[in-house]
């Protein structure tokens, strides 16, 4: 046996999807639509959605911030998890992405659950915290610009309480985080994030290599 994370073969892809993976219909129709899109890789799998569903549900979160929310499947995702008294700030800057998204959060009954924020997410965290929300989140998702992650995480990790978690995605960007030759700003900036990382002792952290790399982040 295997000491390492597993190596996923296509094969043992689906099959973990097809013992495991339960979406919802809007889930599923978004994440299809969604593969038409020539950005389509900028959507979690299903199977982080479910990830990241359970961990919302599991911490009963109730405030919510999400920085990156392209065509809605995170936030769908939470939202169907979450209580009915959840609530999730979902910050992005595009207007068409954002539109499909809203366009499922309405079919799927949960869209007053979500407050849309379109403008630079460094914007809308800095008045959430001029706003006297520090230390009130439960749960925030960073799935945005990489040379903005440590900024995105600083103020996330403002936001959120004691025991509230930050969940961080694409931390092994593709396995480019190994290969020297990389040197793109991306790249670099997702190496000094996880580099810094490592020795924050205001976290717990676990990196869980499900999809792209996903770093949990408990604040203590
Ligand atoms: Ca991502």
């Amino acid at each position: 046996m295997s000491k390492q994370t597993l190596n996923l073969s296509d094969e043992l892809y689906h099959y973990m999807l097809s013992v495991s993976l339960r979406e919802s219909d809007e889930l599923k129709a978004l994440r299809i639509e969604t593969a038409q899109d020539p950005m389509a890789m900028m959507q979690i799998s299903p199977e982080q959605g479910q990830f990241m569903a359970l961990l919302v549900k599991l911490m009963s979160a109730k405030n919510i911030i999400e920085i990156g929310t392209f065509t809605g499947y995170s936030s769908l995702a939470m939202a169907q998890s979450s209580g009915d008294d959840a609530h999730i700030i979902a910050c992005d800057v595009n207007e068409e992405w954002t539109s499909v998204a809203r366009r499922y959060w309405q079919q799927a009954g949960v869209a007053d659950k979500i407050d849309l924020r379109l403008a630079p997410a460094v914007d809308t965290l800095d008045s959430l915290l001029e706003n006297g929300r520090e230390g009130s989140f439960d749960f925030a998702f960073i799935d945005a610009d990489k040379t903005n992650y440590q900024a995105y995480y600083e103020k996330c990790l403002a936001l959120i309480r004691v025991g509230g978690l930050i969940a961080v995605d694409n931390v092994l960007w593709d396995g480019s985080v190994v290969e020297p030759e990389k040197m793109d700003a991306d790249t670099v900036a997702i190496r000094q994030f996880n580099e810094s990382l490592r020795h924050d002792n205001r976290v717990d952290i676990s990196l869980v290599p499900i999809a792209d790399g996903l770093t949990l982040a408990m604040k203590i």
